[in-house]
């Protein structure tokens, strides 16, 4: 039992304010943080003006990212003063202290020990035994109910458009015992759906050659396959994200077909013609895509598969442009995102070849949504007159905003829900799909 809570033995805990941009993988930082600081006691401040610090958790992947990061810092500076800098950002400290020269301290991604070090000189830590609790699953900013998984950091590839590897490093894996134990105590806190992540999750453990690591009294290999099945006995659902199409990814479709993970493969494409993907450097560039999709459905017909492209890539010809649609109509995939190619500063890809003309990239992305859209809505249909299982995002009084096992947060459509009781964050229902509309499916909960 722990003593009486007086304001003798309380003092007012330092204030941190957080402001995380980027992707998904950059909030898993901003959470390692908070959930670190929540633990020496540090509380999280509603607003820049109240707190003793702000840590600004930066992107810095595409030029307007870099804006946003950095008029993020202006103005946590204008409100409070005292800024910690970290994330992609980071990285390039030059361009922020050129700016900014009164930030306090710039730190580069993953150094969460550095944040934490310059967080102690800005405002030292109270070490107060009732503020140092901390529920075991840390201080999320995601939802209760799911949770991002980061696998790895940094990246073995150099796709010739990106500035990660040089941003974030090679690729480091994380032990398979060690994610497993995160994921244990992430399901036990109740999150009911985690979401794996890194930047290239089907070269997991390759770093480490594999090294198996224990966990619950076994040896467990730090391999792609592995961690899908062993993830997948928690009783949660498993969401893979960026999957490349390598010849072992075919293993894990396996697992899918079963149940023991999502049905659902986040594979980033980015084009179909050759020429542009050799001149990306993709990673499994030279794999069969078509034949590798096709080989998934049929082992796992239910299989929701996602992907990204980028259009007007440097050299990138009218013909290329027309594969990429051909290619669509044969893929058949059912979520689709697609950005004009940006020259980010430092990436290879601006001097391979002559850039595509503004109006000619805003063009060609219009015909790629439109003929996606079409494919897309088409698929989307089918699940009109299906029972769907539903994870409860939202509640609402008549109607719930879920997901189906073919959506993922953030990026995937909705799952609106009628039902005769309220339903609860988190819920799992079964749901009688009755329409479709252009993004989300509409339905009403047969079963709890
Ligand atoms: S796979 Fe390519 S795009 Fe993705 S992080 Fe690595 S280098 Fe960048």
């Amino acid at each position: 039992m722990h003593p009486d809570k007086t304001a003798s033995t309380v003092t007012a805990a330092p204030k941190v304010s957080f402001v995380s941009l980027g992707c998904p993988k950059a909030l898993v930082d901003s959470e390692r943080i908070i959930t670190r600081l929540r633990a020496e006691g540090y509380e999280l401040a509603r607003g820049h003006a109240g707190a003793d610090l702000v840590i600004v958790n930066t992107c810095g992947f595409l030029d307007s990212a870099k804006a946003e990061s950095l008029t993020a810092i202006g103005q946590a500076l204008k409100e409070n003063g005292k800024v910690i800098v970290t994330g992609c950002m980071g990285a390039e400290p030059e361009t922020i202290a050129e700016r900014y020269p009164d930030v306090f301290a710039i730190t580069g991604p993953q150094q969460y020990e550095s944040v934490v070090e310059a967080v102690h000189r800005a405002a030292p830590p109270q070490h107060d035994p009732f503020l140092d609790l901390l529920p075991p699953e840390g201080i999320k900013l995601t939802p209760r109910h799911y949770a991002y998984l980061k696998i790895s950091e940094g990246c073995n590839n150099r796709c010739s458009f990106c500035i990660i590897p040089r941003l974030r490093g090679d690729l480091v894996s994380r032990a398979a015992g060690d994610v497993l134990r995160e994921a244990e105590k992430l399901v036990a806190a109740g999150v009911k759906e985690l979401l794996v992540i890194s930047q290239d999750t089907s070269a997991y453990g390759v770093d480490i050659k594999y090294a198996a690591s224990a966990w619950q009294g076994r040896e467990v290999r730090a391999k792609f396959f592995d961690l899908a099945r062993e993830l997948g006995s928690l009783g949660a659902w498993v969401r893979l994200h960026y999957v490349y199409p390598y010849p072992h990814v075919d293993d894990v479709i396996p697992l899918m077909a079963e149940g023991k993970v999502l049905p659902y493969l986040d594979v980033p494409f980015q084009h179909a013609s050759p020429d542009v993907l050799k001149r990306m450097k993709r990673p499994a560039a030279q794999e069969k895509t078509l034949e590798r999709i096709r080989r998934w459905r049929e082992m796992c017909p239910d299989i929701t598969l996602r992907s990204t492209f980028i259009v007007g890539f440097p050299g990138e010809t009218e013909a290329d442009f027309e594969m990429l649609l051909d290619w669509l109509d044969e893929a058949q995939l059912d979520r689709v995102g697609c950005f004009k190619y940006e020259p980010v500063r430092g990436a290879v890809a601006n001097d391979l070849a002559a850039a595509v003309a503004d109006d000619v990239k805003e063009q060609r992305w219009h015909r790629f949504m439109q003929r996606q859209q079409t494919i897309s809505q088409r698929r989307l249909k089918r699940k009109v007159e299906t029972r769907q299982h539903v994870i409860i995002d939202e509640a609402g009084s008549t109607v719930a905003k879920g997901r189906s096992k073919a959506d993922a947060p953030e990026i995937d459509g909705a799952v609106y829900v009628a039902s005769r009781r309220p339903l609860r964050v988190g819920e799992i229902a079964t749901v009688k799909i009755e329409r479709a509309d252009e993004y989300d499916l509409h339905g009403t909960a047969v079963g709890f």
